[in-house]
């Protein structure tokens, strides 16, 4: 089978009827470029840069993070790298930036941090967009998005960042930038935050731990932990419904997007690409490339008018295990 997989990396991610959905990877270490690139994977939906903070003592300098962001954008040249600006707090913590909270999930994460400390965040767009220079693949993903008022003060801080690299001489575009749908108050305002970006991505992580209100690394709970659940494949619709009425297109980085038979219902949502770890991808491609586009709308359309989570699961299991 491995080798099967292996053949599947020139082969396009294409179903029966010809329909194409760009397979991408999530990035974090410079080990995972060369495990993607074996892949053929077509682009990185998500790197998480708090990765190489986290392997570090201190802040970052913007110098050095400029050159670890040139290596992503230069190994994967001339396909898009999508950055996650830096994503702590909750279960991501930093020796050197200590955050002391009895409910880090509902806290100081994410976007929220680097408002508060526009300096990292200046920082660090400012090392992207230098890192960019010449190869231009860059997109900038904002985390933990829960209102427009947010939206505009990244915004606003990423025209500046920008204003400042080409003062001193950067020559670099604006790059494209987007969201992450992650938190439930993003899922009901899709078509305002759309307006203001130019793409979408959902993080199913946190959604489904948000939506269910169930810990994502929590082991007592994990039976609950479902990104089957009926609310969850409702939001999932609802996001790639409302961004594509506003013209965006929508991509989905958390790990359902990985698992094959999860990526079958995606498609048929609509989802424009679908961002996994590496290791998923050859299993994920393998099964598209089985199924028709129509099909996969059919069973989604049977599993959407579910309302027990479990038959869901069991109806899923049982059409793609007929499927050959
Ligand atoms: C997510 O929340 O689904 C996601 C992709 O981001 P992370 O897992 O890094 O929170
Ligand atoms: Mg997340």
């Amino acid at each position: 089978l491995t080798q099967g997989l292996d053949a599947l990396r020139e082969l396009p991610c294409e179903t029966l009827d010809g329909h194409r959905l760009p397979l991408w990877v999530n990035t974090g270490l410079l080990a995972d470029v060369a495990r993607a690139q074996e892949r053929g994977a077509e682009g990185v939906g998500l790197y998480r840069t708090e990765v190489p903070f986290m392997n570090n003592e201190r802040f970052p300098s913007e110098k050095e993070q400029l050159a670890i962001y040139r290596d992503q954008l230069s190994a994967f040249y001339p396909l898009p790298v999508t950055m996650r600006t830096l994503d702590i707090g909750g279960d991501k913590s930093l020796s050197y930036f200590p955050i002391k909270e009895s409910n880090p999930f509902l806290g100081w994460r994410g976007i929220r941090v680097t408002l508060d400390h526009p300096e990292i965040f200046l920082v660090q767009v400012r090392a992207m967009l230098k890192a960019s220079e010449g190869l231009n693949n860059l997109r900038v993903l904002l985390p933990m998005i829960s209102s427009i008022h947010e939206l505009d003060e990244a915004l606003h801080l990423i025209h500046r960042a920008w204003g400042e690299v080409r003062d001193e001489g950067t020559d670099v575009p604006m790059p494209p930038v987007g969201v992450m749908v992650e938190i439930p108050a993003a899922v009901y305002q899709t078509r305002e935050l759309a307006r203001l970006v130019d793409f979408l991505s959902v993080g199913s992580n946190d959604l489904t731990q948000y939506l269910l209100a169930v810990d994502r690394n929590n082991p007592r709970v994990a039976d609950l932990y479902d990104y089957l659940h009926p609310a969850v494949l409702q939001a999932l619709n609802k996001v790639v419904q409302d961004a594509h009425a506003e013209g965006k297109p929508v991509s989905i980085c958390g790990e359902m997007a990985g698992d094959p038979s999860a990526a079958v219902l995606l498609m048929a949502m609509g989802f424009d690409s679908l961002s996994m770890n590496a290791t998923n991808l050859p299993k994920v491609k393998w099964l598209l490339r089985q199924i028709t586009l129509s099909k996969a709308r059919e069973l989604l359309d049977r599993l959407m008018a579910i309302d027990n989570p479990q038959v869901i699961h069991s109806t899923l299991q049982l059409a793609l295990r007929n499927l050959g």
